[in-house]
């Protein structure tokens, strides 16, 4: 069915088909949200309506255009990403033959990966920014009439990876709109973006996925086991990428961590705490010290849950045992205040909070509200 391959994003999937009934599609859209919400993957299925050849508000997914647009072949649909910029490339270069042919592969691969799987997000090395040629390119390509009667699509995803003079060149494009051709910007971080490229585009605004709609995705689409989906669900912050990312490594040894931390904070020995907190913080990667935070918090709160209200609704239901010996030894925790605390830690962690000072005062407050 036409449109079932984005998760949730209900209302903005309604939106759209009422401007595609209409008949009446601006010229540029900005579609922005949190990361991993379904932007890039809604611009092509918005795309593969544009051209399909059965149905401009529902399309088939059957016929040659609409295969094409899946592949992300199809050539009314083109995807502008952030890239190389090449040996000697000079302005007005094509963008991408400038490269070497490792790089151009390299491309093709993520471009493979996208045609898959429309969440995955897209890193070429050394692509740091989009570049003008790229810009260039597009106006270039947009001044041509479509192919088969359909629209281009000028997806350009990231949108605040412009650098200065790509966004310049893309205001001229956005001041000569054509009527054969649509643009859809997708980016997170809008304030990054010209106020004079966002007064020019028809806003969109994205919703995180609701748990339930990320667990559901996690089960259906890539055959996660219920259970691991939920706690999955729980700890993505509402993006499905940052799900599929999280499926890639071993969360339950993560989650081993996270509870031999608490062990260790309740219990009396100073030194292998010590030596815990400083492995923690030596982590480097910040997703990954968030993260372990986030599982420290999902067992707190099922402890929480377990206290009272029982085993129904625990997200680490195998963790069951060590759940109760903890509530047994500790029935006076203060499980809310120590949630609070990793929340605040993790807020911290974001901030760019030194990591050595965040993790030691998690582990004094913690030790303050679970052994009191
Ligand atoms: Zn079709």
């Amino acid at each position: 069915m036409a449109w079932d391959r984005i998760i949730g994003q209900r209302r903005v999937k309604e939106l759209l088909r009422r401007v595609l009934s209409s008949g009446s599609v601006a010229h540029a859209h900005l579609f922005w949200g949190g990361e991993g919400v379904g932007k890039d993957a809604m611009a092509i299925e918005f795309g593969r309506a544009l051209n399909c050849h059965q149905n401009q508000v529902d399309p088939c997914g059957a016929c040659a255009s609409c295969r094409k647009v899946d592949m992300l072949q199809h050539p009314n649909i083109s995807l502008i990403v952030a890239l190389p910029v090449g040996k000697n490339e000079q302005s007005g270069d094509d963008p991408v033959t400038v490269l070497s042919e490792d790089q151009i592969g390299a491309i093709q691969d993520q471009l493979k990966l996208k045609a898959e799987n429309p969440y995955h997000r897209i890193a070429v090395p050394k692509a740091n920014f989009i570049k003008i040629n790229s810009v260039r390119n597009l106006r270039r390509e947009a001044s041509l009439s479509s192919f088969e009667g359909g629209k281009r699509v000028f997806i350009i995803t990231n949108a605040e990876e412009m650098n200065a003079e790509a966004s310049n060149s893309l205001l001229k494009t956005l001041e000569e709109p054509s009527s054969d051709s649509v643009l859809i910007l997708t980016t997170a971080q809008k304030e990054h973006l010209l106020p004079t490229i966002l007064s020019r585009c028809q806003l969109v605004q994205f919703d995180p996925l609701s748990e339930e709609e990320l667990q559901e995705a996690l089960v259906t689409r890539n055959g996660v086991e219920s259970e691991q989906a939920a706690l999955v669900a729980r700890l993505a912050d509402g993006s499905y990428t940052a799900a599929l990312e999280m499926l890639s490594v071993d969360m339950v040894a993560q989650r081993q961590e996270a509870v031999h931390f608490l062990r260790l904070v309740l219990g009396s020995q100073k030194i292998p705490l010590a030596l815990e907190v400083e492995r923690i913080a030596a982590l480097g990667d910040r997703n990954a010290v968030e993260r372990w935070m986030k599982l420290l918090g999902v067992w707190l709160r099922d402890a929480m849950v377990l206290r009272e209200q029982g085993e129904a609704g625990l997200l680490n239901r195998d963790q069951l045992k060590d759940l109760s010996s903890f509530n047994q030894k500790f029935p006076h925790a203060y499980l809310y205040r120590a949630l609070e605390s990793v929340d605040t830690s993790i807020a911290l962690v974001g901030k760019n909070g030194y990591l050595p000072l965040v993790v030691t005062s998690l582990a004094i407050d913690l030790k303050r509200h679970l052994a009191s």
